[in-house]
């Protein structure tokens, strides 16, 4: 009656739930190391060339790993309910032939005759394959090795051969500030149509000002990943124009003096000094900032105004200042 059962037991020693991929054919990786838990994905044809014993990087932290240990935390949960599933129904299939069997043995004309029935007809034991997480829009080829990849938000390295992709990670972070800078008035007409003007002005703004911090904050990531090789640096100084300065002249031998006019340079420090403001102050000017930022125009007690060309400024010196910095490092 046990042996069909026992039997499906030993087939199960090993079952393989697959995977799916999304539409656009990327398979969901998760960093194993425990203080990051990123997720990403990278395309299949991609997975097709890792070998076993291959290692994979984290895009995000560079942490290193066997190629068999990116499984997503839900891939897993899933994959051990759906094992368990086929298994429970392998069993009852099993119990159910097993019984079948038992019946067809027993004497019809005998005194005492025994049946036994297991419930229920016979189980799938083909497992469901697991299902993709949502696209992600940010897709980076490789500069090094031209892996495919996908990430929400940053990533600085390449999941394949570990190549930092801080320059690659920046221009796309430039191109999407750019791209709401320049739908801003799109969006202020929707957001009236549906909601007011106070809403739209509120939101606009919102926009406009988050563009400023975007593009500071990605100059530091970008400034993080390249400065790798050159030692250490204190903790966000590439959120200071003068330690952005030093720590580049160091590593190079060239600073913003060699990459942008005397102009251009009090452009920029003004800007930095109204994310600053911005992020620390809730835009309210201060006396420091008149003289750090040597901005003229704004008393004390004022609120800084951002404005869409302040936007457009910051992302033509930034982009600037990203040359300067390629050459630099380039040179070396
Ligand atoms: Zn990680
Ligand atoms: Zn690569």
């Amino acid at each position: 009656m046990f042996e069909d059962a026992i039997e499906a037991l030993e087939n199960s020693k090993s079952i393989s739930i697959p995977i799916e991929e999304d539409k656009k054919g990327y398979i969901d990786k998760q960093c194993p190391s425990e203080d990051c838990e990123f997720i990403f994905k990278l395309h299949k044809y991609q997975l097709e060339t890792v070998e076993e014993n291959d290692k994979l990087y984290c895009p995000f932290c560079r942490h290193e790993a066997l190629a068999d240990s990116w499984y997503t935390i839900e891939q897993i949960e899933k994959g051990k309910e759906e094992a368990f599933n086929i298994i429970k129904n392998k069993l009852h299939n099993a119990f159910k032939s097993g019984a079948g069997k038992f019946n067809r043995r027993q004497k019809k004309n005998s005194f005492i005759s025994m049946s036994i029935s297991v419930k229920g007809g016979i189980k799938r034991i083909q497992p469901i394959p697991i299902e993709a997480a949502e696209e992600m829009q940010l897709e980076i080829n490789c500069e090094g090795c031209s892996a495919k990849f996908a990430v929400i938000g940053s990533a600085y390295f390449c999941p394949v051969c570990g190549h930092n992709s801080a320059t690659q990670t920046f221009s796309d972070s430039l191109r999407k500030i750019q791209t709401k800078n320049d739908n801003v008035e799109v969006v202020r007409t929707a957001i009236e149509f549906s909601s007011g003007k106070d809403e739209a002005e509120l939101i606009c703004r919102s926009i406009i000002e988050t563009g400023i911090n975007d593009g500071v904050m990605g100059f530091q990531r970008y400034c993080e990943g390249k400065y790798t090789n050159f030692g250490n640096y204190p903790f966000n100084a590439f959120q200071r124009l003068h330690q952005i300065d030093e720590l580049w002249l160091k590593a190079t031998g060239k600073g913003l003096n060699d990459w942008l006019t005397k102009e251009e340079s009090s452009t920029l420090k003004i800007l930095y000094n109204k994310r600053h403001i911005l992020s620390h102050n809730e835009g309210l000017v201060d006396d420091k900032y008149i003289t750090k930022s040597g901005d003229k125009t704004y008393k004390a007690g004022q609120r800084i105004v951002v404005s869409s060309e302040d936007i457009k400024t910051l992302l033509t010196l930034l982009e600037k200042l990203k040359q300067g910095v390629e050459s630099g490092v380039n040179s070396i």
